[in-house]
């Protein structure tokens, strides 16, 4: 089971350096400046660790920095409420213990993500690989190991990679983990779950994952990626099969989420 460390959450998880760090990392910042993910003007080099916006382009942004349910992830409007179980994860709670998201879908983050995604732009990897990695580094105990959501070939073949896969390498990296993907994998085509409703899209990923016959995740925590959570019906699809096939723990970490 995946806790959260007790932290200020205001100053957290930002403030916290993940392990992975690598002091080759500040040089390359100095070489190749960090350009804000929104416009592409250049970070300060003091910024905290995975703050990857301008102070423009943050302000446009909705940090998941307050009251949310400890298990989903899910935020709460009112400002001073503290953390509590929402509604559907009290009367239904859900296969995963916890999902994390760096901020709401929306704005120049969600502009980045889109781009990532659909346009191929890459050079928006890295920063988006450390927001996702500061969004997930204050667990107690880490996971084992960080999977993406995978992609069905037919998709990755469209797609030409698939973007969780690219996101999971580099922020397991960030985080000192091992990345793996071909434990969990989608063993049925899809259609895109943009446009559907929240039953639709639990209905068109029912049987989609299974994990792999020849190494399983039995007794492991794992970290899930994928770039946004919308329902959360892909992530919860994807959890059920883990804990099926013995995880201990399952964290589910995106950029964004609806
Ligand atoms: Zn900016
Ligand atoms: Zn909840």
């Amino acid at each position: 089971m995946f806790r959260v460390r007790p932290t200020d959450r205001r100053a957290a998880p930002l403030l916290s350096r993940p392990t992975g760090f690598r002091p080759g990392e500040r040089l390359a910042d100095l070489v190749f400046p960090p350009l804000c993910l929104g416009c592409a003007l250049p970070l300060a080099h003091d910024r905290p660790w995975g703050r990857e916006l301008c102070p423009e382009c943050a302000r446009k942004t909705d940090f998941l920095t307050g009251a949310k349910c400890p298990r989903c992830g899910r935020p709460f409007e009112a400002d001073r409420a503290a953390d509590h179980w929402c509604g559907p994860c009290l009367s239904q709670p859900p296969p995963f213990d916890l999902a994390r998201a760096a901020a709401r879908h929306t704005g120049p983050l969600a502009e980045a993500v889109r781009g990532f995604k659909y346009h191929r732009r890459l050079g928006l990897l890295p920063g988006l690989s450390r927001m996702l990695a500061a969004a997930a580094v204050d667990l107690d105990p880490p996971a084992d190991l960080v999977l993406p959501v995978p992609l069905h070939w037919r998709r990755r073949r469209e797609r030409g990679f698939n973007q969780a896969w690219l996101l999971t390498r580099r922020v397991a990296r960030h985080l000192g983990l091992p990345a793996r993907s071909d434990l969990l994998r989608r063993i049925r085509f899809t259609a895109p779950q943009v446009g559907l409703t929240d039953t639709e899209r639990r209905a068109n990923v029912r049987g989609a994952f299974a994990l792999s016959p020849h190494d399983g995740v039995d007794g492991r925590r794992v970290m899930l990626v994928d770039d946004v959570l919308t329902t959360g019906a892909t992530a919860r699809a994807c959890a059920r099969v883990l804990k099926k096939g013995g995880a201990s723990g399952v964290l589910v970490a995106t950029l964004t989420r609806a």
